[in-house]
């Protein structure tokens, strides 16, 4: 056992409201910067939709992650043979169209247009080139028009749906969506760290957390390629890549990440797990059908006495193991076992996890389009969804609808119950086949509720303030460092080196 320490996180999509407080978060404080612009560490995107950048999930176009090569894994775009073909140009990279072309306005025309029978407009003009643009995406076009045409139809998980089943989702009155914020998952197998040949990028021994050291990036790009999420991004003014930094200077002192300080639905969770490093290599070349249930062993009890000690041994804090017992995001994914990672295929083994979503499934449209939400009791029961379970399988079980389903019932089980407490009006059996059917009982569906529903900003981040002796990170001065190129070099960088 080599026991190891990871930030990880939970997003509950449920709560999610689609406000973009957390991309603005984040851009303010660390991609608003010339180069930087069309950057966001993270975004929020509506489901069905093609994402960001365009089409995000689609590896036969971006050769994203990581593939099955017989009992091991290979980069799929990447790698030293590939790497080494494609140096001088890497055909598989998202291109600045597939992001968007970032833009400003002109606001001093609104001042200093001549006088005129018009009213003066701010056009807009690329904060690439400085020169107008006529703006024809943006890191949310698809923001709330999921049905719509250039989007939905395009989403890449609807593969495996039947075209009846996808043509009555993008009909106007039976459109359903949802929110999904993304983040960099600090990965266990990044392929972004496999990747690199400068061996820029690094997985912080201390808390897991994937960073890039700017002064040896060498612009290969080929973390931008390998990331399956998309969530290495190259910097055109400094000639570096850059990515999500989770905030470490902030988790340091023990905050959470701007991103997630800030969310208005207080959807993210962020705490402590522990995990079997011997095992990545298992999980990450197993067969797809087990990869979410090898991920979840992966993760360790840390109430056990042979993993405190094994932990120990390797050097982690007791601070650290405390804040793994009482980690939100254990909770989440391994005792209740009601949160995901988003696209396990990719092999990179992500620390992200989410909770599905609900509630743009609960209601079953009729054929006159009439929404109806109404069961023998109150709620739909999940095979009269209106999102197929296809979908959501696609998106978080490697298409095992199965598992989803199971996450689900504990979901309603957990409204059924909370139902039946506050107002009182299910007929027991109801209530108790709800709960037998979504594998919990009152005791668990009450505890989902309250860290769902009521958790305090401490029950939500459990976050063990990092040792000033082992992090060399701390040392440094770090209002001095940031502001250049988000948080990285000591150095100025020239262009291109
Ligand atoms: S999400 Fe992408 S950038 Fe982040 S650690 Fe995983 S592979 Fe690397
Ligand atoms: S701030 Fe929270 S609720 Fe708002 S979009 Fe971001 S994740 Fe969703």
């Amino acid at each position: 056992m080599d026991i190891r320490s990871q930030v990880s996180m939970v997003f509950h999509l449920d709560k999610c409201i689609g406000c973009h407080t957390c991309s603005i978060a984040c851009k303010n404080i660390w991609t608003d910067r010339k180069g930087a612009e069309y950057m966001w560490w993270n975004n929020v995107e509506t489901k069905p939709g093609t994402g960001y950048p365009t089409k995000w999930e689609d590896q036969e176009i971006y050769q994203g992650g990581w593939v099955k090569n017989g009992d091991t894994v290979s980069l799929k775009g990447a790698g030293k043979l590939k790497g080494l073909k494609n140096i001088f140009h890497n055909p598989h990279m998202p291109v600045l169209d597939d992001y968007y072309e970032p833009w400003t306005y002109k606001y001093s025309d609104l001042f200093d247009a001549p006088e005129g029978d018009d009213q003066p407009t701010a056009r807009p003009v690329s904060l690439v080139t400085g020169k107008p643009v006529d703006v024809q995406s943006g890191p949310n076009w698809d923001d709330d028009l999921s049905g719509s045409p250039d989007y939905a139809r395009n989403d890449v998980n609807f593969k495996d749906l039947s075209g009846p089943e996808q043509e009555s989702l993008f009909q106007l009155e039976r459109m359903t969506f949802h929110y999904l914020p993304r983040i960099c998952n600090h990965c266990l197998n990044p392929a972004c760290v496999g990747s690199c040949p400068s061996g820029a990028l690094y997985k912080r021994g201390e808390d897991g957390v994937v960073l890039i050291n700017q002064e040896r990036c060498r612009a290969w790009r080929m973390c931008v390629t390998a990331c399956p999420y998309k969530k290495s991004y190259y910097n055109w003014n400094t000639g570096k890549s850059e990515k999500c930094i989770l905030c470490y200077p902030r988790l340091e002192s023990g905050q959470a990440p701007a991103c997630m300080h800030s969310c208005v639905g207080r959807i993210r969770y962020l705490g402590v797990m522990l995990y079997d490093a011997d095992k990545i290599h298992e999980v990450a070349s197993c067969d797809e059908k087990d990869l979410v249930d090898k991920q979840m062993a992966i993760y360790l009890d840390p109430f056990s006495e042979e993993v405190i000690r094994e932990a120990r041994k390797n050097g982690i804090a007791d601070s650290t193991i405390r804040a793994a017992q009482q980690s939100p995001v254990y909770k989440f994914v391994k005792k209740w076992k009601i949160a995901l990672p988003l696209h396990p295929e990719f092999r990179t083994i992500p620390n992200l996890f989410y909770v599905p979503p609900m509630l743009p499934a609960m209601a079953s449209v009729d054929s006159d389009g009439i929404y109806d939400s109404t069961t023998k009791s109150l709620w739909a029961g999940i095979d009269q969804y209106r999102l197929p379970m296809k979908y959501l399988a696609s998106l978080f079980t490697a298409g095992n609808e199965e598992k989803i389903k199971a996450v689900l019932r504990k979901l309603l089980a957990v409204k059924i119950h909370r139902r039946n407490e506050t107002v009182g009006d299910l007929p027991k059996e109801e209530v108790e086949e709800a709960l037998a059917q979504g594998n919990t009982d009152p005791k668990e569906a009450d505890s989902i509720f309250r860290l769902t529903s009521l958790a305090t900003f401490d029950e939500r981040f459990v976050i063990p303030a990092a040792h000033r002796e082992e992090s060399l990170e701390m040392i440094e001065a770090t209002a001095d460092a940031k502001g250049e190129t988000g948080f990285g070099f000591k150095i100025r960088p020239a262009r291109g080196l």
